[in-house]
């Protein structure tokens, strides 16, 4: 398993030459895109956000903000380290804590949850590629992880091809 600074060293080395990729695939403002997810996907959003990692320290003081998150996942587990649900359970834990925090400052006149879905749905909608790309570069960068880390099937993958 790669420590939390080969993580980085490889998400950084990578980004670029992703994002080249990506902008020859669609176009090259969906290439940066990629490329600044493919960084924020494997330094920020890393699947070890399920542990005391060197990502979970990069949120600072909202780091216990993934206190829930560290609780209910088990370390490399499919839930944290599966392909693609990874990526959609950590995006659909990161959305919920923005729309409550929405919910909690509405009062104070921000804007409310179901206008911020309604603006992102939106966005997504006229900028079809550049969503792509972000997708792209979040879920590449757990693939980098998964590779890294030597064996790119969860714990319990493991677990069920052994049985
Ligand atoms: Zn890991």
């Amino acid at each position: 398993m790669a420590s939390g600074q080969d993580h980085d060293k490889a998400t950084r080395l990578f980004s670029l030459p992703f994002s080249l990729f990506i902008g020859l695939l669609l176009d090259w403002k969906s290439g940066v895109i990629a490329g600044l997810f493919f960084l924020f996907g494997g330094l920020w959003l890393s699947p070890d956000l399920d542990t005391r990692s060197k990502a979970l320290k990069r949120w600072g003081i909202f780091q216990g903000l993934w206190w829930p998150y560290r609780k209910l996942m088990p370390h490399r587990s499919v839930f944290s380290h599966g392909p693609i649900i990874g990526t959609i359970l950590r995006m659909t834990y990161l959305m919920g804590l923005i729309c409550l925090i929405l919910c909690l400052l509405n009062p104070l006149g921000l804007s409310s949850p179901s206008l911020a879905i309604k603006s992102i749905s939106q966005i997504i909608q006229k900028y079809p590629h550049q969503a792509l790309a972000m997708i792209l570069g979040l879920e590449a960068s757990v693939w980098l992880h998964l590779i890294k880390d030597g064996d790119p099937l969860p714990t319990e993958w493991r677990y069920w091809r052994r049985r």
